[in-house]
């Protein structure tokens, strides 16, 4: 049987997952003054550590924060925050060199996943009419009545909850997605890259020092495959290594500890020396795999909808999966605004009104991975991006490089995309015209002197 509500008036809002997205959802609902109940598949995080070698830290810019401002956490998550000026290039050969991510002044902030998390489960649980359960995953969802079915591991039984909104913010193998995939006509794709991803760690140097630059993300750019590291608080670094799965350079080929230390000493010597617990680290984080997923539409009917993850996985090379499902939360508390709380019309504003965004940082986010571990290493591509830097101080209306505008301001993604375009094209024109004339100039040069 559904269990009915236990309070008096409406049944509540019903979150699933209590992840990042999730957590700050349920806080926006209770602002709106709804009770909410958020069930959450794996353990409490501030009682049990969950994850072994998932993205420890993340990067949070604009769009994250604004979306945490417009709940009063803007200044306490800056605390948790390092900020990063720019990317720390480690070239095979030379020293590192840093490329400015935008003007003085704007820089992305690298922050614990946890440590987020459970400040956001905090801040909402410490209002009355929130609880969260954890160690419930859903199980099923009638997506015409708006229920959810959990499975209460620990009492081994089934939990039957009706919802006046149900909120699958249940990250990328959502449930409640799955049973919208189910429902007639559901558009759903994933594709999977074929390459992956493994975390590691440059501990803390003597009296608590950073070994490397502390305010920037590194990046060891090798064409196929990539090390990156953000720095946390305790001054050690999150250490990622993204190599395809199969293939001579890859997961599959570095069998054992000597093949895992001399991959690191040939490409990454510079990070190698400070990763005394590489091969431990190694053999022991699993290899996690990179998904997009696309689908349509984000609700059902009058009351069920999925957002974050759920909706739309991004691969991780633009940084922007977590600020684009806080954008989602801020988004559909703007619409329930909109829409004087009507929750059917709200949602079906949010499947509408969302879609061309998150297809946008999909692909965004897949070309930036080319950006990362290649195009940073060329010439040409940092004289570019000097170009683009001179003219956004020339004209900061009219010129905005996309990094810019994906990852500085709240601009649409699908706008931001669409001016990128239009920019790269004159850009390329530009150059090329340049280019053309330097080639006439030489030649009438040449001609009067040979003349
Ligand atoms: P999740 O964080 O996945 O949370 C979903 C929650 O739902 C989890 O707690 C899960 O246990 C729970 N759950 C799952 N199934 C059920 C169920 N059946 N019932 C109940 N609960 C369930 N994003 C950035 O913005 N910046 C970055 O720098 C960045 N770096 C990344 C690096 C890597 C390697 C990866 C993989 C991702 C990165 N991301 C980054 C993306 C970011 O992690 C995600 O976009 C973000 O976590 C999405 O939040 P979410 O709440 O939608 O999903």
């Amino acid at each position: 049987d559904v269990q009915a509500y236990p309070g008096p008036g409406e049944p509540p809002c019903v979150v699933v997952g209590g992840g990042l997205a999730g957590s700050l959802m349920a806080i926006y609902m209770a602002r709106r003054g709804h009770p909410v109940e958020v069930y959450e598949a794996r353990p409490d995080m501030r009682r049990l550590q969950v994850d072994r070698g998932r993205s420890i830290n993340l990067a949070l810019s604009t769009r994250g924060l604004h979306a945490l401002a417009a709940v009063g956490l803007e200044d306490e998550v800056r605390q948790m925050c390092i900020p990063m000026h720019g990317r720390m290039i480690h070239p095979m050969e030379g020293e590192p060199h840093l490329q400015p991510y935008g003007r003085a002044g704007q820089y992305i902030n690298s922050i614990s996943r946890q440590g987020l998390n459970e400040l956001l489960m905090n801040t909402a649980e410490a209002r009355d009419q929130v609880r969260f359960h954890f160690d419930i995953p859903c199980v099923d969802v009638d997506l015409d009545e708006g229920v959810a079915h959990f499975d209460d591991r620990e009492k081994g039984e089934r939990v039957v909850r009706e919802a006046s909104i149900l909120i699958g913010a249940d990250g990328a193998y959502s449930a409640v997605r799955q049973r919208l995939q189910r429902s007639g006509r559901y558009n759903y794709e994933q594709a999977y890259l074929s390459h992956g991803y493994k975390e590691l760690s440059i501990p803390a140097g003597p009296q608590g020092k950073y070994l490397i630059e502390k305010n920037a993300l590194h990046i060891w750019p090798r064409h196929d495959f990539m090390l990156i590291a953000l720095p946390n608080l305790d001054a050690t670094f999150t250490v990622t290594l993204f190599m395809a799965f199969e293939g001579a350079t890859s997961f599959e080929a570095l069998k054992t500890p000597a093949d895992v230390e001399a991959f690191f000493k040939r490409e990454f010597p510079d990070a190698y020396a400070l990763m005394p617990t590489l091969t431990d680290d190694f053999f022991a984080n699993p290899t996690g795999s990179l998904v997009t997923i696309r689908c349509a539409p984000y609700h059902h009917g009058e009351r069920v909808m999925i957002l974050g993850d759920a909706a739309h996985a991004v691969v991780p090379f633009y940084g922007q999966g977590m600020n684009a499902a806080f954008e989602d939360c801020f988004v559909l508390n703007e619409l329930l605004e909109r829409e004087d709380g009507d929750v059917g019309r709200a949602i079906a504003a949010f499947s509408r009104e969302r879609k061309d965004d998150a297809d946008a940082i999909g692909h965004l986010a897949l070309y930036n991975y080319f950006e990362m571990r290649s195009a940073v290493a060329s010439p040409y591509f940092v004289f570019r991006k000097k170009i683009e830097r001179v003219l956004h101080r020339l004209f900061p209306e009219w010129w905005i490089p996309l990094y810019t505008m994906v990852t500085f301001t709240n601009m649409p993604y699908a706008l931001a995309r669409e001016r990128a375009a239009r920019q790269d094209r004159l850009l390329t024109l530009g150059l090329g015209a340049a280019a053309a004339l330097a080639c006439v100039t030489l030649a009438a040069l040449m001609m009067g002197v040979l003349g």
